[in-house]
């Protein structure tokens, strides 16, 4: 549709790749793969195979969510004393024992895969799909740090722990991020106070309990429930704190760093924070890009899920030559969406996790389709609560959005002229967490990628779903400090002393 591009520059079947960027030197590493979906490397539950499915289905009807109490003051303070009383002890554990505890916990999970992701759809009402793709996630984190503990060990690192890291995880992913920042931490050699997200705190009460049953002391991890304002605060400035280790808004990330920047006897220069945070993801969408992949990619990225993920695309920019084309296309597949209860096989787009969030949202939902265009919507399938239909509105330029909408909400602009000036406004909205490009002249896509200020960078693919170990994921600026989870630089930043990576 381009006539400033020879027919001869397309590829008929663009390549599919994901571009790393890393603040540590680490070589730019291209990923492709025939599907484009990268590896998980545990196995999962077959929907399609009938045994499978039932097996899912029986466990979603044993399946009771628990209700827990939240930890008090005295519980924080109990809980922490231990936790340091136990640090030593727990990193003097020779690295190979606390890899070991990591597989066996690994293996207990993977044997309860279909009780995990029933309690998934259950307490955050995951869809199936993705509680199964969520409970791999989790097991992949806990073998992946275990085998980049040991690699570490042999090249000669010494993975001393800080002391007591505190992790608080969202209710996005209440399993596999939980999962993740705990066990880096505790492999590393620190113990661990788990805060999980007040939304989903029954997951990673067993997950807990899993990680106990596998070999971790009582004295090495605590899970404290509670809510950010009050449990949150009371670990981040308790004394034994050594590091934060948090996922969530980058609000909350920025009043935990002022926190910790302002405890009066930490006994450091700077306490490290870990911080995982929010995104205005975009896909860039050039005149030759194919519609029927682009609206593929557009409809996985910015509403599975109900578009509650970080990485989720939320502002689609599309060339003005194929822009008719692709909102028509996209128009029609919103509408098939189906839009429900997330426990029904066949659902598409679940509800949104909570009350506040889903009034707070139905708010912005409708100052937007005044303001803005709307160019599709979907509709309800059932009656279940929360559900927040899938919207894409067009606005008339990038600086029309303001915030992030952690819901499935997708913003159009339409673009002409030259492609870099696009990616540098999508640079300049300071986030820089994930971002698509899609174009059939591979080194556009290259070009454009290493000009993007952004973590994680897929081509002519979906932008939701990092893999553990094939692409690790985090974000730049406003998105995030680093290190990426599931990569090779993670554990580094939970030990005491880098120490010296021996030269190989
Ligand atoms: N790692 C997830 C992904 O790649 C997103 C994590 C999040 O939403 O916090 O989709």
């Amino acid at each position: 549709a381009d006539p400033s591009v020879a027919p001869q520059e397309l590829l008929a079947s663009p390549l599919v790749q994901i571009q790393q960027r890393s603040a540590l030197p680490l070589p730019i590493d291209l990923y492709r793969d025939a599907q484009g979906r990268g590896r998980l490397n545990s196995s999962g539950l077959d929907l399609a195979v009938p045994a499978q499915r039932q097996t899912l289905l029986d466990a979603l009807h044993a399946c009771e969510v628990q209700t827990l109490t939240e930890a008090s003051t005295e519980d924080v303070q109990a809980a922490m004393a231990r936790l340091q009383a136990g640090a030593p002890g727990w990193s003097a554990t020779p690295v190979a024992e606390r890899a070991a505890v990591l597989r066996r916990a690994a293996d207990a999970l993977q044997a309860q895969l279909p009780q995990y992701c029933a309690l998934l759809v259950k307490e955050a009402y995951k869809s199936l799909g993705d509680a199964i793709a969520e409970v791999r996630e989790a097991v992949d984190f806990m073998r992946y740090y275990a085998d980049e503990a040991e690699r570490l060990a042999q090249e000669g690192v010494a993975l001393q722990g800080r002391g007591v890291f505190v992790c608080i995880s969202p209710w996005n992913f209440p399993l596999a991020i939980f999962a993740g920042q705990v066990v880096a931490a505790l492999v590393a050699g620190n113990a661990v106070a788990a805060k999980p997200a007040e939304q989903t705190p029954d997951v990673a009460r067993r997950c807990v309990e899993l990680l106990h049953a596998a070999g971790v002391p009582g004295s090495a991890l605590q899970l404290l429930h509670g809510q950010g304002e009050t449990v949150g605060a009371a670990l981040v400035g308790a004394a034994p704190t050594a590091g934060v280790c948090f996922t969530g808004s980058t609000q909350v990330a920025q009043i935990i760093n002022r926190q910790l920047a302002s405890r009066a006897a930490s006994g450091a220069v700077a306490l490290p924070l870990i911080a995982e945070t929010g995104g205005l993801n975009a896909m860039i969408v050039d005149s030759t890009a194919l519609p029927e992949q682009v609206v593929d990619a557009v409809v996985q990225s910015a509403f599975r899920s109900a578009g509650q993920r970080c990485s989720a695309l939320r502002l689609l920019l599309v060339h003005e030559a194929v822009a008719e084309g692709v909102i028509e296309m996209l128009r029609g597949a919103v509408q098939e969406l189906r839009v429900g209860d997330s426990a029904l096989l066949a659902t598409d787009v679940g509800p949104l996790i909570d009350d506040e969030a889903f009034n707070t949202i139905s708010a912005e939902v409708a100052r937007l389709k005044r303001e803005a265009r709307v160019i599709a919507e979907g509709r309800a399938a059932d009656a279940t609560a929360r559900l927040l239909l899938p919207l894409a509105v067009e606005l008339k330029n990038i600086a029309e959005l303001k915030k992030e909408i952690f819901a499935p909400v997708l913003h159009v602009v339409r673009w002409g002229g030259d492609v870099d000036a696009v990616i540098a406004q999508v640079n300049a909205l300071g986030y820089g967490l994930t971002l698509g490009i899609q174009t059939r002249i591979d080194s556009r896509g290259l070009r454009l990628a290493d000009a993007a200020r952004i973590g994680n960078v897929y081509i002519n693919r979906n932008i939701i779903g990092a893999v553990v170990g094939v692409q690790p994921f985090g974000g730049e600026g406003l998105s995030g400090t680093g290190p990426k989870a599931g990569g090779p630089h993670y554990l580094l930043r939970f030990i005491a002393q880098p120490g010296a990576v021996a030269d190989t």
